[in-house]
């Protein structure tokens, strides 16, 4: 981060409670999640303005920061406030159904679409990293990952494994903001983690929030403990301080019995990975005085790494690509085989996205993790037959720390998900949550992204690459009438490789509010089934026949 500057950086704290400090809840919902993301309890960097996920940030500076917070305070119910790349640059008279805030981040032209233009220019002060959710202020700590990595393992184990992780080791690396999710995740159900981590203070974070189980003293001690746990079918996870890219071929070579592998270190920006040679200290000073050849070096440790999975896949272990881009940049690297291991997008999830399921958050506003209990037991009740949502919501409950504001985070479909958005503003409206509710989503949906190395890789008919479908959920959110909408550029996956959009609703109890909320919760996740069934697959089919998605050329 030594090219971001913390010059005005100060501890940030969303209010809690149903005091209003803006005009209407809109722009207080915004106003609180946009300090929510910058939390301690939450970002990973705050000073820095990082959020989650290498410099993914909420604001471009501090400035911009300050005048985000005055412009929030001062908005009208029929302005909309303009964010280019975390800095306000407008305000414009709209209209009480239109979004408060509009939001681009990241975003260049298709050839300038590189790390290096896009470094140069935020090394100018002109733009900056917005991931996925910090730029647009929906992230809600590690919980928001949790999950879709709960969704994935367990999808990994019915695929292979009879349907648990019991008596089974998954080897990954990287506890970050997203990353630190696995641990919990492979525990949940019922599996043996190895997590490799760079960053004594990340592994200690994760003990801290009682996602990791413990930390090994070193390699034969990591792999004493997971095996000992694997023979008594006990859930274990164990982290490591060690750089992936030498504690996987080491694991290779001494021929661990490892079932599942993936990674989630920051792969997707080779500056936040750390090459074999660097200590961790000396990341900063060695990135910042030669970025190029720090890349080169970085790409090449990946290529170790990725070289590692590869061989442990042809041995017979479930190996997959979790959605950082390291197969690309183990390719750059210099390794042409980094291809042979699938994304767990067409591996595992894309059967959901043609039914319009994906991640479905909300965050009290309240500040009151009680409102989180009751507004889980409403969606339980909402829908009773769904056994994989309550062994979620259940063991969210129990298990799940929350950072900043309560939240909870559940996957909904086309149909599901405006059912629960107006049981929670009717319980709102009811007095029964204490104040407003706010309904968001992760950019990494069901319609929202062309991403061609993770949600859209190996899309039945080619279409891969397709960025109209961000673009159009972008614009049918705002049409809807969202609270706020994000258009970024480069999550997930790293700048040239992603397009992406957001919506976030709030719920105020007001019968405006159930209107919003019905349209955008309705057309946001009917993104997914029509992007699903212009590309040919049976399941979006059947699911738009079934539930009334008009689709004008669909082929049934
Ligand atoms: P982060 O920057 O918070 O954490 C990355 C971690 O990797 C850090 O703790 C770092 O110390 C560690 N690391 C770096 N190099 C390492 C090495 N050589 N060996 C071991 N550890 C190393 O990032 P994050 O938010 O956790 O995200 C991780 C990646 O996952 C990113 O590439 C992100 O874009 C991607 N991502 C995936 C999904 C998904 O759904 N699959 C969602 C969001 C983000």
């Amino acid at each position: 981060n030594s090219l971001l500057s913390t010059e005005g950086a100060r501890p940030v704290r969303a209010d809690r409670g149903p005091a209003l400090t803006c005009k209407s809840w809109e722009t207080e919902a915004a106003l609180r999640m946009l300090m929510n993301n910058l939390d301690p309890e939450v970002a990973e960097d705050p000073d820095h303005l990082v959020v989650y996920g290498g410099t993914g940030r909420a604001a471009r500076s501090w400035a911009a920061y300050d005048a985000l917070v005055r412009e929030l305070r001062q908005l009208e119910d029929d302005e909309t406030l303009l964010v280019q790349s975390g800095k306000p640059v407008g305000v414009m008279r709209t209209h009480p159904y239109a979004p408060r805030v509009l939001i681009a981040n990241s975003n260049l032209v298709g050839d300038w679409a590189t790390w290096e233009e896009f470094r140069r220019l935020e090394a100018e002060g002109l733009t900056m990293y917005g991931q996925m959710t910090a730029g647009s202020w929906i992230y809600i700590g590690t919980q928001g990952i949790l999950q879709g990595t709960f969704e994935t393992f367990a999808a990994v184990a019915e695929k292979s494994f009879g349907g648990t992780l019991a008596g089974t080791i998954t080897l990954t690396a990287g506890l970050g903001g997203m990353g630190g999710a696995q641990p919990l995740a492979v525990t949940m159900n019922e599996g043996v983690a190895i997590c490799v981590e760079v960053d004594q203070a990340r592994i200690t974070r994760r003990i801290e929030h009682r996602y990791l189980d413990v930390q090994a003293d070193d390699l034969d001690h990591a792999l004493a403990l997971a095996i000992e746990a694997r023979d008594a079918r006990r859930p274990l996870s164990i982290g490591l301080l060690g750089n992936a890219a030498e504690v996987f071929p080491a694991l290779l070579e001494r021929e661990a019995p490892i079932d599942v592998v993936t990674d989630q270190t920051s792969a997707h920006d080779p500056l936040a990975y750390l090459p074999i040679g660097t200590a961790p200290e000396d990341w900063d000073t060695e990135r910042g005085e030669d970025p190029v050849g720090f890349t080169k070096r970085a790409q090449e440790a990946m290529a170790a790494h990725v070289r590692a999975m590869v061989e442990m896949q042809a041995g017979g272990a479930e190996v997959f690509d979790y959605g950082n881009s390291i197969r690309d940049e183990a390719r750059k690297g210099g390794y042409d085989r980094a291809f042979e291991f699938p994304g767990f997008v067409p591996a595992y999830i894309r059967p959901q996205f043609c039914a319009g399921r994906g991640p479905f958050r909300w965050v009290a506003l309240s500040g009151d993790p009680a409102d989180i209990a009751a507004t889980d037991r409403a969606v339980l009740e909402l829908f009773p037959d769904d056994d994989k949502l309550r062994r979620w919501l259940t063991m969210a409950g129990e298990k799940v720390h929350f950072q900043g504001l309560p939240a909870r985070i559940c996957w909904l479909g086309y149909g599901e998900r405006h059912l629960a958005g107006l049981k929670f503003n009717e319980m709102v409206a009811s007095g029964e949550l204490k104040a407003p509710v706010v309904i968001g989503r992760d950019h990494l949906d069901c319609g929202s992204v062309a991403s061609p190395y993770r949600e859209t890789e190996a899309m039945l008919d080619g279409s891969d690459a397709i960025a109209d479908w961000p673009l159009l959920n972008a614009l049918v959110n705002t049409a809807s009438g969202a609270s706020w909408v994000s258009l970024h550029h480069g999550g997930g996956v790293g700048i040239g490789r992603s397009l992406h959009a957001g919506q976030v609703c709030v719920a105020d109890g007001t019968p405006e509010a159930a209107a919003r909320l019905e349209r955008v919760l309705t057309n946001d996740p009917g993104m997914g089934v029509i992007r699903h069934v212009d590309a040919g697959y049976d399941e979006a089919d059947r699911v738009a026949d079934e539930r009334g998605v008009r689709i004008p050329m669909a082929r049934g």
